[in-house]
């Protein structure tokens, strides 16, 4: 059985199913499993199925106490009927790479393909554990997160959802994506401040009332949860059987994969997938200019003290990754990895050794693009391919083609890029990418991009703008707290 320790204390483990109870470790670390050796297998195992049946076999491998039934039915309610296409994440061909399009989910995102599954996986391992508190997940969100959230819990019994959103700091879309969302057990409430405001408002919740009353704890939809990371290792999987499928590569054949990255979740599951013994080449992390990661890639040096960039791409607006505790522990051990977050939160910055970061490289390179270097690869693609990318996805694109043009040696072999959303959730990004002007709603936004790319807007968000309300509470920061109490009690 696989077992977990905190990327932080190698003294003790826990079985998977506390791990995706828990969240995060005690200490402050993220779970990993306590032996890479131990998730190896004969890629040909999981590639021969269909997407579910991949998800079954690297959920077994992952979440080893779950029974295969339990397994089966995890992943049957998480993507049966949720995606609107049948390979779930389809690959499409694009110049002389991949495209692996990650959002065909019911938010039009990438972390639809995690939140679906991580409500099913919390409500099992709770029965597992004879877990009897309801469970309340709070979350702030600065867009993304908050819908496919909130979609993901909606209606799954045990569970209750809260999200959290700046009042006047989301997108339009998003923030009817958000209040428009139906479940008995679903809220969305903005809040008066900005993003960071109400994230401490949540982070201080948790340290202040774990149990907001008796019979309900809270936890957490965030990316630290290993439940949220090993539904992201199946997709490698399925580009790799996508690219067999379509003559593209000999089975055998190494795959580069190019991630848009935020938070270092997306990119480490692509790890997670080559130590499963997936033909894996490089993993290429682009940034956009908030390049922390570029640098730290390239350097060895992690410093998060720099100017914040406000970008088009503002789900890799991000200055901390998470995430990235992971690797650094599969790297460096427990010992040094503590050493490192300790510096890191107390001075802002670490820096790894050469021989750390040499380890690193051999896998992992680090790349970053600006607005303008997004904007350029979205009008470009379009105009050569009529293949039209979000935001996101353009700043991978633009990256891959900076290592190409720089004849970097992996180019040769075949390269997937990742695509995280739906150009119809950036529309107004996307529009001026393509040299339209702005419309002033984001509905009149959505149907321009439609008239002059041709390109049909997703189902979920065709919808958006005749929903009924569900949501309208506004509230101020120090009422979050009262306002978590009484909804707990209800
Ligand atoms: C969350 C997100 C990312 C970043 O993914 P990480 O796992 O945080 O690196 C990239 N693009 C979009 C559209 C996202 O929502």
């Amino acid at each position: 059985m696989i077992k977990y320790l905190s990327t932080r204390d190698n003294t003790h483990t826990i079985t998977s199913s506390q791990a995706i109870i828990n969240g995060l470790a005690e200490d402050g670390g993220l779970y990993i499993p306590e032996n890479l050796e131990d998730l190896k297998l004969d890629y040909h195992e999981v590639i021969q199925q269909d997407y579910p049946g991949m998800a079954e076999t690297v959920f077994g491998k992952f979440f080893s106490d779950f029974d295969e039934e339990t397994i089966e039915k995890v992943v049957s309610r998480s993507y049966t009927g949720k995606f609107s296409t049948e390979e779930i994440t389809p690959l499409a061909k694009v110049e002389d790479a991949f495209v692996l399009e990650l959002y065909h989910g019911p938010t039009c995102a990438f972390k639809d393909v995690a939140l679906s599954a991580l409500p099913n996986l919390m409500v099992e391992s709770m029965r597992m554990n004879d877990f009897q508190d309801e469970i309340l997940i709070l979350t702030a969100t600065s867009g993304d997160t908050g819908s496919a959230a909130l979609h993901g819990f909606s209606d799954v019994p045990g569970t209750k959802i809260i999200v959290f959103y700046p009042e006047g700091g989301v997108s339009e879309t998003q923030r009817l994506q958000m209040v428009t969302q139906d479940g008995k057990n679903t809220c969305a409430v903005a809040v008066r401040g900005n993003f960071d405001d109400a994230q401490s408002g949540v982070k201080k919740l948790f340290r202040e009332i774990p149990k907001p009353c008796d019979g309900v704890s809270l936890s957490s939809a965030n990316s630290i949860n290993i439940g949220r990371l090993v539904p992201q290792v199946v997709y490698y999987f399925s580009a790799y059987r996508q690219l067999l499928d379509m003559g593209e590569i000999q089975d055998g054949d190494k795959v580069n994969f190019v991630v848009p990255t935020g938070n270092f979740g997306d990119i480490m599951a692509g790890y997670f997938a080559r130590e499963m013994g997936l033909p894996v080449g490089r993993l290429v992390c682009a940034s956009n200019s908030n390049d922390v990661l570029r640098e730290f890639l390239e350097t060895g040096h992690y410093n998060r003290k720099r100017d914040f960039h406000k970008t088009t791409s503002p789900s890799m607006d991000i200055l901390v990754s998470s995430n990235l505790e992971r690797l650094l522990c599969f790297v460096c051990g427990v010992e040094r990895t503590k050493i490192y977050m300790d510096l890191l939160a107390k001075q802002g910055e670490y820096t790894i050794t050469e021989d750390e970061l040499k380890k690193i490289n051999e896998v992992f390179s680090g790349v970053a693009c600006d607005d303008a270097r997004g904007a350029k690869a979205i009008g470009d693609v379009f105009r050569a391919e009529h293949y039209l990318m979000d935001t996101h996805t353009a700043i991978a694109w633009a990256a891959y083609e900076e290592c190409r043009d720089r004849g970097e040696e992996w180019t040769k072999d075949k390269t997937v890029v990742l695509s995280t959303a739906s150009p119809y959730k950036f529309t107004r990004a996307v529009l001026a990418a393509l040299g339209e002007e702005e419309c002033p709603t984001d509905e009149e936004c959505m149907q321009k991009l439609k008239k002059v790319t041709q390109v049909e807007a997703p189902v979920p968000l065709q919808g958006i703008f005749e929903r009924p309300i569900c949501h309208t509470d506004v509230i101020d920061v120090p009422d979050m707290k009262s306002y978590v109490v009484k909804h707990a009690e209800k």
